[in-house]
């Protein structure tokens, strides 16, 4: 029996992708993993983006489960190391895969995931983003598990007697199933990616205005530590890199139309240099000012 567990171990260390995280510590209780600036790709498997677990007493809260099953794995084993407890909820700040992909671990654990109420319309992939553009050993044993508790507008949750406060943006920002996780405790929000630092956000699912909008909520909040789902920043002013992106490609994409330009002029046309040399630009510039330019077409604000 000890040899086939052995043998068992011994086979999973030489198959599963070791994705070497290391927790950085933001506050007294919290811990995240900040994922790399850049795409998916074989090298990153996935890890390109922040997953964080909040010791609430008793238990952790994780918020974002990452991009893959082993990613979980791995990650809960790194922070029982720093102190063993369980959890006691995962939440998923939004749809996009690089966030929840880690679900089907705790689930396993028989941990409930909490997501918006929009969760399941916006996920339809057969196969996932994630799936394709990842190596098969990072990818191992990784289903889609949604949420099993969801939020509408907003829920209070007591954790180990703290007060957490989710509130769905409801509206389409970075995607449509956006949720903000606020712990007033520890003046911590956690906001998904309506924040990004350290590379460009991608409007792809979003919607430029209403974005911009909810920048002004969270930073209207003055939480002490504000962490994004990309980006290694997480003080008070971290939401000033994409509020500043933003209101700077609305403001030239609303000068486009109201030139009388169309959006092949826009998109070759309109330029930001001080973003030329953030990571992603490269792939992601033209795409945004292209989705800003068709939401600011028929928009009235
Ligand atoms: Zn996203």
């Amino acid at each position: 029996m000890r040899f086939l567990l052995v043998c068992i171990i011994f086979f999973h260390s030489l198959h599963a992708f070791d994705y070497k995280l290391k927790p950085e510590k933001v506050n007294a209780t919290t811990y995240c993993f900040f994922g790399s600036p850049e795409e998916i790709n074989k090298h990153n498997n996935g890890n390109m983006v922040n997953s964080c677990f909040v010791d609430m007493g008793k238990s952790y809260l994780v918020v974002d489960s990452g991009p893959t099953y082993e990613y979980a794995v791995q990650a809960y084993s790194k922070i029982k190391e720093i102190k063993n407890l369980p959890i006691s909820y995962v939440i998923n700040t939004h749809v996009h895969d690089d966030h929840w992909l880690g679900n089907g671990y705790y689930k396993e654990l028989g941990i409930n995931i909490i997501g918006s109420v929009k969760f399941q319309d916006e996920t339809k992939a057969e196969v996932t983003r994630m799936q394709r553009n990842v190596s098969k050993d990072a990818y191992t044993k990784t289903t889609q598990v949604f949420p099993n508790i969801f939020v509408d507008k907003e829920k209070t949750f007591t954790i180990d007697g703290k007060k957490i406060v989710i509130t769905s943006v409801n509206k389409k920002a970075h995607t449509s199933s956006d949720l903000l996780v606020y712990i007033p405790d520890i003046s911590t929000i956690f906001v998904g990616d309506i924040i990004f630092n350290d590379r460009l956000p991608s409007l792809r699912d979003g919607n430029i205005l209403e974005w911009i909008k909810e920048l002004d909520k969270i930073k209207a909040m003055k939480a002490k530590y504000v962490i994004g789902g990309h980006g290694t920043k997480t003080d008070a002013t971290s939401f000033e890199f994409t509020y500043n992106y933003l209101v700077e490609l609305r403001d030239k994409v609303a000068k486009a139309i109201e030139d009388g330009k169309d959006i092949e002029d826009a998109v070759s046309n309109i330029k930001m240099p001080s973003y030329e040399n953030v990571h992603m630009y490269d792939t992601l510039q033209k795409q945004n000012i292209d989705t800003a330019y068709r939401t600011m077409e028929w928009s009235n604000d």
